[in-house]
């Protein structure tokens, strides 16, 4: 896949002065110098569903020198019929060229990689920013215990498109790359279209078992529901429809866009909202989905899932990046994703009481608990025989950050000092505040609820 670069005499004149990072005296070593980088990136990029990593090739195409006005030069690039025939191009224009002045790069740019080329030309092959799903929350949608809003981080942010830097390209951007890299160029974020064809939640408790019954509201990025329009039905689950009037930009919806209960095994089925269909050059097509109406930025990529049961919300986010994967692994008929709460099963045994933590100097905590109480002396299915300590860290959704065990200690144990500095190396973004939470071990290992407490001293 060529490029053009579009650059003033007097800018690549400059660079001329001073050897690069590259090794010569030469602006157009160095820029190329980053497209044989972009090769290196595409063939690493490896996933299960592009083993051969990405199979495309950029090149640089052609230099435009410009004598005088860059941007004339550009527009010159678009043929009369209003198409640029060059599909892919990146244009140096800032202060220097308005000026007439161009000075070397400096001493720390020409000598390191500019790493937001990679990822800008990702943008010209039709990638997406999949920084585009972070979210910090919103005021509708708090924590139950503390009030912080309930937020989201990219699922796999140390990749090209979503932060600058030495990274992979991530595996929705290998199977899109993939699949059009002898595609005609032009789309943008049409692998937004990829989603399977039946979309299913599976909520479980803390044993991996369905949570039969279980209330499931799920909430949208950029849209606002329509509240006098006419509710639809798929399959048992009720979606309701939103206003279309081009703004994405929204935050997560007040009310449900999916309303609708698990069945016995704890599966909900997603339901496939309208669309108005769209199918592109590159073989992908917007059909109805659980999504509705997605844009091609990510505003709507993004929905947000409560869970309740037991008088007790679960918050999950569903990020159409994993529909995508998921479709471009091949699971374009049928596709599951497994949510797992904190909840017990009918065989868990009584949970621990009275759980609190507190601080141990600077580096430390002690969680402690009561045991469960004696119900019934002999029934196996009540005791415990040991407990578990869990922890998490931040606000995001459950499926983002989970709780981690950090110890399982014999039934007679009441509390266990946690070092606060191990925990896992994860993304810790939005919030770091800490939880804790105990749960009761029984027979075969099956654990009660967990009950949870939040930190009451702030933990570096
Ligand atoms: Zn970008």
């Amino acid at each position: 896949m060529g490029f053009v670069f579009v650059v003033h005499k007097g800018r690549v004149e400059a660079w001329h002065q001073n050897r690069t990072a590259f090794g010569t005296f030469s602006f157009e070593d160095f820029y190329r110098w980053h497209l044989q980088i972009m090769n290196e990136l595409f063939a690493a990029s490896k996933f299960p569903s592009a083993p051969d990593g990405i199979k495309a090739k950029v090149r640089l195409d052609r230099i435009v020198y410009v004598d005088d006005d860059v941007q004339e030069a550009v527009r010159k690039l678009t043929g009369p019929d209003g198409i640029r025939y060059d599909q892919g191009m990146w244009v140096w224009f800032d202060d220097q060229d308005r000026k007439g002045r161009w000075e070397p790069p400096t001493k720390e740019w020409r000598n390191r990689t500019e790493w937001s080329l990679p990822h800008e030309l990702g943008h010209q092959l039709g990638l997406t920013d999949w920084y585009a799903l972070d979210y910090e929350g919103d005021e509708d949608h708090l924590m139950p215990d503390n009030g912080d809003r309930i937020a989201h981080f990219m699922t796999h942010p140390i990749t090209m498109m979503h932060w600058h830097g030495p990274h992979l390209f991530s595996e929705a951007d290998a199977g899109y790359l993939n699949m059009t890299w002898d595609k005609p160029r032009g789309y943008y974020g049409d692998h937004y279209f990829a989603i399977p064809r039946e979309c299913f939640l599976r909520i479980v408790d803390v044993n991996g078992s369905g949570v039969p019954k279980a209330k499931v509201e799920i909430f949208q990025r950029g849209v606002q529901v329509d509240e006098n329009g006419k509710p639809g039905e798929d399959l048992g689950v009720r979606y309701f429809p939103v206003i279309e009037d081009g703004n994405f930009d929204r935050p997560v919806s007040k009310r449900p866009v999916i309303v609708g209960f698990t069945d016995e095994e704890g599966i909900i089925r997603l339901p496939n909202r309208p669309v108005k269909e769209v199918r592109t050059v590159n073989g992908f097509h917007r059909r109805p989905n659980p999504f509705g109406n997605t844009d091609v930025v990510g505003g709507r990529g993004l929905m947000l899932v409560k869970v309740t049961k037991y008088d007790r919300p679960c918050y999950f986010w569903l990020e159409i990046y994993q529909f995508v994967v998921a479709w471009f692994r091949g699971k374009r008929d049928r596709f599951t994703i497994t949510l797992k709460t904190p909840y017990r099963s009918q065989d868990s045994p009584l949970p621990p009481r009275n759980v609190r933590v507190i601080a141990i100097g600077e580096n430390h905590a002690k969680v402690m608990w009561d045991p469960p109480p004696i119900r019934h002396e002999r029934q196996y299915l009540e005791r415990a025989i040991g407990f578990r300590v869990y922890r998490r860290i931040s606000s995001d959704g459950l499926n983002d950050r989970p709780w981690f065990p950090i110890a399982t200690v014999g039934p007679e144990v009441r509390e266990v000092t946690v070092d606060l500095r191990q925990f896992p190396g994860d993304i810790y973004w939005y919030s770091k505040v800490n939880r804790f939470a105990v749960s009761s071990i029984g027979e075969l290992g099956v654990e009660s609820e967990l009950v949870e407490v939040i930190s009451p001293f702030k933990i570096r």
